[in-house]
């Protein structure tokens, strides 16, 4: 069994990126949007901005109160839409339940989207378009692949869950990837019978250690999205590592999977946002 090492595919793929952030003529700089103060929230954006600093990449944190309203929301991603040293926006998901997600996310200029969920990028991904901006995870996903030669090319692709976030975007890139793709999700019958006939399983369900000895089949490559914090502060993935790891000829752990090459794919697609803003001036 071969482990898939994201933090060592992250240490490697940096001097691409950090010679593709000298090359540019200005400071890139990142503004992230949180509303509220949950600690998953807190965690991913703690990793966000140490990762800035690392690349020497501008960072503005802003932090809006758990109630405040839609359009005050909207007034603060307007703002930096306009803001052009601002070159890319995140706003951190989920948000609070009295907020439109989806209007909150359209509001951002699709030309600083750098998590690539407005709808011009969605479209884009859907039609395996040079220049979408591939949500992280999905992207991450990818080039862990391409680094251990795995090429999706024709093979038989399971991705279990569905969300906009997570398991669409992967669905699409593996789909764009030349693999034949099955998606599942809570509603899928014989669920078993799905991830066994998948060569390359990705799961991203939110469930710990939810996948077990019954759901893989000898050989297979698995990669672990899933991340939850357990009582004991430790992360725990979808996938019951300790009990497949002998079945399975790949796998990624977690942490040190998945995770390391989502925070890696947010920077490559700002650094692509810079490249792209560069090419239409
Ligand atoms: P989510 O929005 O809650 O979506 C979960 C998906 O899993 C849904 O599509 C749901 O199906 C499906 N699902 C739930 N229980 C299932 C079951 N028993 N069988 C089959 N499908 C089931 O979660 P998410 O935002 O996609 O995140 C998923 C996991 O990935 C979480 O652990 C999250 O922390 C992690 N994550 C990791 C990274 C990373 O960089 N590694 C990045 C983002 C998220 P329905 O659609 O039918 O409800």
């Amino acid at each position: 069994m071969k482990i898939l090492d994201g933090k060592l595919v992250r240490e490697q793929s940096l001097p691409i990126l950090i010679e593709r952030i000298k090359n540019l003529s200005f400071v890139p700089c990142l503004a992230i949007i949180q509303v509220g103060n949950r600690p998953d929230s807190d965690a991913f954006i703690r990793a966000k901005k140490s990762f800035a600093t690392k690349l020497g990449i501008k960072n503005i944190h802003i932090q809006l109160d758990e109630k405040i309203e839609q359009d005050k929301v909207l007034e603060v991603i307007n703002k930096y839409n306009g803001d052009s040293e601002v070159i890319g926006i995140i706003v951190q998901l989920p948000l609070p339940i009295h907020l439109n997600s989806e209007i909150i996310i359209d509001a951002i200029s699709p030309s600083k989207d750098v998590d690539g969920l407005t709808p011009l990028n969605i479209k884009r991904l859907v039609d395996g378009h040079d220049e979408a901006i591939i949500p992280a995870t999905a992207r991450g996903i990818r080039q862990l692949l391409k680094f251990y030669n795995i090429d999706l090319f024709g093979k038989k692709v399971t991705v279990v869950g569905r969300s906009t976030l997570v398991g669409k975007p992967i669905a699409l890139m593996c789909l764009n990837e030349n693999a034949t793709v099955t998606v599942c999700h809570s509603k899928t019958q014989n669920l078993e019978e799905e991830t066994k006939k998948a060569d390359v399983l990705i799961v991203a369900i939110g469930k710990p250690n939810f996948i077990d000895r019954n759901h893989i089949r000898k050989g297979q490559i698995v990669i672990d999205v899933g991340i939850s914090r357990q009582l004991d502060n430790s992360l725990t993935g979808d996938v019951n590592y300790e009990e497949i790891k002998d079945m399975v000829d790949m796998i990624t752990p977690v942490p040190g999977g998945v995770g390391q090459m989502t925070v890696l794919a947010v920077f490559e697609n700002l650094v692509d946002l810079c490249y792209y803003r560069n090419n239409s001036n």
